[in-house]
């Protein structure tokens, strides 16, 4: 536990939420709406607060947990990083602990017996925690400032991070009738907030929903091609040397990618449920610690993950909806600088999609639901318009044209595809007419005349569609096919890909129904808003010749110190504080405190140190 620093009033508490933090967290003054949270939360309300990742919500109850008296509880999932979060906030000089399974007897006593005698400021807990009636009257016997929930989304039973423990949750309403509740996350559509509301019972909660807009982050979605060869491209010609993540749906093909990347000399590591726990923790831990990593994962890595510097996420495979994009890509650039997220989407993700649903459990109401997700998630992919404005329209949020979006610098046409989808759809249905199926390849071959094995053999070339679509090439084809899979013009009947006739396919069959397509601009070279992004030091302040070797020597000291102490490095620092300490070059410690993130234990702790390795 941390030795004591801060100021504290005979009550505990210290001060007022401005001088919290400016004395604690170094920074000078409130960002967005987390003024008007925190005096809501300090007089004694409840708050819900959706804001976008790298928002600050912390800061939203940390704030006046630190100006209430008695202990903060924040209710998290995030076992494997509490530990981090306790250090940060330690290096800081907060007092905080935290209580979850991967503790022994000794060191839970120990947090339990801080947390009675008031000593503690925060305290983390996994919501399963709080399903056992100890923990409740633990909890009973001390003094609690306030309850954080935070990643309240987990709530939501429809939503993708649905934690069961989360529903118990409830009960800190009645039996903490006094205690304000802040729930706090970044999922932000209209429906999610009100499950949380209802579900943990925040009727009287204020609402306060910011800006969900990323403008760091630049969104790309490509045609999937192949698909690695297109990812290594990616890293080598615009993130060489950079953190970031690369998402993939199956664990297979998360271990096949990994090693892949390895081979190629990009330094690369695993994540998904299946690996054992305990390489799990150390990939994560070192893809916090160590820069320039690459983490190869399924959806089950990032909830929480606070690295500012992650500079690219890819995703290999579609998401299942856009939430879950909007979360996975929201990952990178929480710094602020320039960062990417990059999809490469096909054909085959919109199959294998389809089928899953068709094939997973659940009523159908579930189903329509998951399917309702999809179609959001295929129109932001074959959307004509700003990503963007279309993300932000997905959580009701107006937005203009950004000049940040693949669509915005390089805007796709649109053409009327009638009657190659006709031509299409009328193949499908005379193939589905006999006794076998087949799926897109074998329908594009016949279009296309081709006389392969199998279209010989089965003699298809004698099919009046055979060979009436040569306007198109291959990839064209597919992407027709694509694009009415996504507008449900055209259905997979099967698991192996067979195309059938949906209802509405009539309609454009009877040409009742114009079929618009969007017609992928031709693979350009990249334009000069993105080159520019291509170096990870890209970000805010540039640096002159010698306040640049002052920030590298600030590094090497950061680095140095972060693994002394065992912490993540932008645990000590930021590279953006370290990036304003090299530009004003202090040579007083009244000087580097002023520096924006530079809080009062720090300084006490390096500032001595700091100032001689800014002197040289
Ligand atoms: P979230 O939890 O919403 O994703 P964080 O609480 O991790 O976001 O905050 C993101 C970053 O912004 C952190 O590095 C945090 O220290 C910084 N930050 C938050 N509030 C402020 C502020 N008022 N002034 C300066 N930096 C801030
Ligand atoms: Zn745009």
């Amino acid at each position: 536990m941390s030795t004591l620093t801060l100021a504290r009033a005979a009550d505990g508490t210290s001060g007022t939420p401005l001088d919290v933090l400016r004395t604690v967290f170094g920074y000078d003054a409130f960002r967005g709406q987390q003024a008007e949270v925190i005096d809501t939360v300090v007089a004694g309300g409840d708050a819900l607060v959706l804001m976008p990742t790298g928002g600050g919500k912390s800061l939203c109850y940390q704030v006046p947990a630190l100006v209430r008296p008695g202990t903060g509880v924040v209710v998290s999932p995030l076992i494997a990083l509490m530990q981090d979060q306790v250090d940060a906030l330690a290096a800081l000089g907060v007092r905080a602990a935290f209580l979850n399974s991967s503790q022994q007897m000794d060191q839970r006593r120990e947090v339990e017996a801080a947390y009675l005698a008031g000593e503690l400021d925060l305290l983390y807990l996994a919501p399963e925690r709080l399903n056992v009636p100890e923990t409740v009257r633990l909890l009973q016997r001390g003094r609690i400032s306030l309850f954080a929930i935070d990643e309240a989304h987990c709530v939501s039973s429809w939503g993708h991070d649905f934690r069961p423990d989360y529903l118990a949750l409830a009960m800190l309403h009645d039996l903490w009738p006094d205690v304000p509740r802040i729930a706090l996350t970044a999922t932000a559509t209209a429906a999610t907030a009100a499950e949380i509301v209802s579900r943990l019972r925040l009727d009287e909660a204020a609402q306060f929903v910011a800006s969900f807009d990323r403008p760091n982050i630049e969104y790309r979605i490509v045609p999937k091609d192949n698909p690695r060869a297109q990812l290594l491209t990616l890293l080598r010609t615009e993130h060489p040397g950079d953190a970031g993540i690369v998402y993939c749906l199956s664990r297979r093909s998360v271990e096949q990618t990994a090693e892949l990347l390895q081979k190629e000399g990009i330094p690369a590591l695993p994540y998904h449920a299946g690996l054992d726990a305990g390489l799990r923790q150390q990939n994560q831990s070192r893809f916090l610690r160590e820069p320039g990593l690459v983490m190869v994962a399924t959806i089950a890595f990032g909830m929480g993950i606070d690295k500012p510097d992650v500079r690219f996420v890819a995703h290999l495979d579609l998401p299942k909806s856009v939430e879950g994009y909007y979360q996975e890509t929201g990952r990178a650039g929480r710094d602020g600088a320039p960062a990417t997220a990059w999809l490469a989407y096909g054909l085959a993700d919109v199959v294998s999609q389809r089928k899953f649903i068709d094939s997973s459990d659940g009523d159908a109401a579930h189903r329509r639901r998951l399917s309702a997700h999809l179609d959001a998630m295929l129109a932001l992919c074959e959307t004509v318009e700003c990503r963007r404005v279309q993300l932000l329209a997905y959580f009701g949020q107006q937005a203009e044209p950004c000049g940040n979006c693949d669509t915005c610098t390089r805007p796709p046409q649109t053409w009327d595809g009638t009657v190659p989808a006709q031509k299409l759809l009328s193949a499908v249905w005379r193939l589905a007419d006999r006794r076998q199926r087949y799926g897109a390849g074998h329908v594009v071959d016949i279009l296309l005349g081709q006389q392969t094995e199998r279209v010989v053999q089965l003699g298809h070339t004698d099919l009046t569609v055979f060979g009436i679509g040569t306007e198109l090439d291959a990839g064209e084809w597919r992407s027709v096919v694509r694009q009415l899979l996504a507008q449900q013009l055209l259905g997979v009947a099967d698991g192996y890909g067979t195309l059938m006739l949906t209802p509405g396919s009539t309609a454009v069959l009877k040409g009742e129904r114009p079929v618009m397509l969007r017609r992928e601009a031709p693979k350009a070279a990249r334009s000069s808003a993105s080159r520019r992004r291509s170096s990870s030091s890209a970000a805010a302040v540039a640096l002159d010749g010698p306040a640049e070797a002052v920030f590298e020597r600030l590094r090497a000291w950061r680095a140095a110190t972060a693994k002394e102490t065992g912490v993540p490095p932008y645990v000590v620092f930021h590279d953006s504080v370290l990036r304003q300490i090299a530009s004003s070059a202090p040579t007083s410690l009244d000087a580097l405190g002023a520096v924006s993130g530079v809080g009062a234990n720090k300084l006490g702790k390096w500032g001595d140190a700091i100032l001689e390795v800014v002197a040289g």
